[in-house]
């Protein structure tokens, strides 16, 4: 059974006619009373309003989040700890409204959001709140009279953008560590999915001191532009596509802040020819690592959207992708039945269909899917079919992130060929190899230009693995402890005694 869709009476999320932005502990209207309309993929239509957020906005923003910082930084990480455990507890109590909320607003299959989004930024606080207790410092005899020691200090108020994809785990993997740290944030969520960030933050408004978390929402290049620029801000950590990271480097220059960015990707996942040859089960899993490109409809950083597939495995490997890609559920998102949901926008729905033309005018062949779908009683909403093309590595749909349920595969004859091909593309996000054999497993782990390389599986986003792009996908990492590091600086301490 659907759960019911929000407006309608026994719908499990109420989401408010208006929101306003979240600004030292209170909802506060925007200076110039601007609003803008949040779509629903679902069905195309508004559901509710948020503020289209101007300068005036950051700064009132900023300024909260300074005067909540010298009290904020001066607690201990310990304290700071218990605060995110808090956080994680309330968002697992309430984990069902947010997955529907977010499979509202976003398109995403709410089964996804149930047993991966939410689950996931949960354990992101749980994962921080622990880390950030295990940090010590060092100390360094000098001389015989002389020695250093050092701090890890925060940053202080630091810029968070993230993107419509993972409204809410993009949220977490962003506060959590910032948090841990010591530092206060604001944050601004993408226009298009604005209002589950907003329930998260009424969720647990009173568990953080006012002014630590702030919330501005708008257009990127409105309040986006306003915030990475803002003087009082001491780092930006953005999630978007490449061309919007390389603005933000440049808004960066101007006060000379270290930025994190995390951009796009066109992760290669790598069949070897030993996948149908071992056991079947480890070929049904393979496969099942081909289909996930359909994943969140293909809106994800790491999206398994080209694949490389052994030419003596070819025909077959490709027959039994192409029946599991035909099984898979496209439909209401709020049914725990649909794999496969609505795409985010009518933008992001019009660029797919692009290019699904320009794959063809390419020459490449479609295997399956191809085009829009119809889903009864959601006329409005933004379905793509699930589609497979076959072509090479140097057509546009191989090196352009097409960010929908698109998948193009390519051949090859020995394994330095598919290091080769992988590699061939500006971005250095994702990637996987699926082979029995352990050494070939490790080689092409070692020689894939990524940052997060998967053997053997797919869109496993632990905690506690950094996370993080290669070449044009970005740098700094997320996840992992190290992640603290990020948010903080290092202070040493020299002392003659
Ligand atoms: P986007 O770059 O259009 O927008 C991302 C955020 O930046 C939004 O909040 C937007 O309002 C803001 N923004 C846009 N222009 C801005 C500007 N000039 N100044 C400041 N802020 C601005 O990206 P999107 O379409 O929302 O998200 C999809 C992209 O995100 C894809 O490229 C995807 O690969 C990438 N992504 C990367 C990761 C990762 O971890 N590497 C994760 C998720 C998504």
């Amino acid at each position: 059974m659907a759960y019911a869709h929000p407006g309608q009476s026994d719908s499990l999320v109420r989401f408010a006619e208006r929101y306003e932005n979240f600004i030292g502990g209170k909802w506060v209207p925007p200076v110039h009373g601007e609003y803008l309309d949040d779509v629903s993929p679902v069905d195309g239509r508004p559901f509710t309003r948020v503020p289209r957020s101007s300068e005036a906005d950051v700064d009132l923003a900023v300024t909260a989040a300074h005067d909540a910082l010298p009290a904020w930084s001066a607690t201990s990480p310990a304290e700071r700890a218990r605060v995110l455990l808090r956080i994680a507890d309330r968002l697992e109590a309430d984990l069902e409204r947010l997955a529907v909320a977010e499979s509202w607003e976003n398109g995403k299959p709410v089964r996804e959001a149930l047993a991966a989004d939410l689950p996931l930024a949960v354990d992101h606080f749980r994962y921080f709140a622990s880390a950030v207790r295990t940090q010590e410092g060092s100390i360094s005899p000098i001389e015989r009279d002389l020695v250093a020691y050092h701090f890890r200090e925060p940053l202080g108020v630091v810029a968070q953008i993230i993107p419509w994809n993972f409204p809410l785990l993009m949220t977490a993997w962003k506060l959590a560590p910032a948090l841990a740290a010591g530092n206060c944030v604001v944050l601004k969520p993408a226009e298009q999915t604005p209002a589950s960030v907003l329930l998260f933050v009424e969720l647990v408004a009173d568990l953080l001191p006012d002014g630590v978390v702030n919330v501005v929402n708008g257009y990127g290049p409105e309040a986006g532009k306003a915030l990475a620029r803002n003087p009082g801000v001491a780092k930006i950590a953005f999630t978007g596509e490449t061309s919007t990271g390389q603005l933000i480097m440049q808004y960066a220059a101007e006060n000379v802040l270290p930025v994190t960015l995390e951009l796009g990707g066109k992760s290669p996942n790598i069949f070897l020819p030993d996948v149908l040859a071992a056991d079947d089960e480890f070929a049904a899993k393979a496969v099942e690592g081909f289909v996930m490109f359909a994943l969140n409809q293909g809106e994800v950083c790491t999206c398994p959207s080209r694949a490389l597939v052994h030419e003596s495995i070819w025909d077959e490997f490709l027959d039994r992708a192409v029946a599991r890609t035909e099984e898979l559920v496209l439909g209401d998102p709020l049914d725990p039945a649909t794999q496969v949901g609505a795409q985010a926008s009518d933008e992001q729905l019009r660029k797919i269909l692009s290019y699904l033309a320009l794959g063809r005018e390419e020459g490449a062949e479609v295997l399956v899917g191809g085009g829009q779908r119809g889903v009864p009683g959601l006329a409005g909403g933004y379905y793509v079919e699930p589609t497979i093309f076959t072509g090479t590595n140097r057509m546009r749909i191989f090196q352009e992130e097409i960010f929908g349920p698109v998948v193009s595969v390519a051949r090859f004859s020995d394994v330095d060929e598919a290091v080769r091909i992988a590699n061939d593309t500006r971005y250095g996000l994702g990637a996987g190899v699926w082979t029995r054999d352990g050494g070939t497993a490790h080689r092409v782990a070692r020689a894939v230009e990524a940052g997060r390389v998967w053997v053997n599986c797919y869109h496993a986003y632990p905690a506690h693995a950094a996370f993080g792009g290669y070449k044009r996908s970005g740098f700094g990492r997320e996840g992992h402890v190290s992640t603290l590091a990020h948010y903080q600086q290092t202070k040493s301490v020299v002392v003659s005694y």
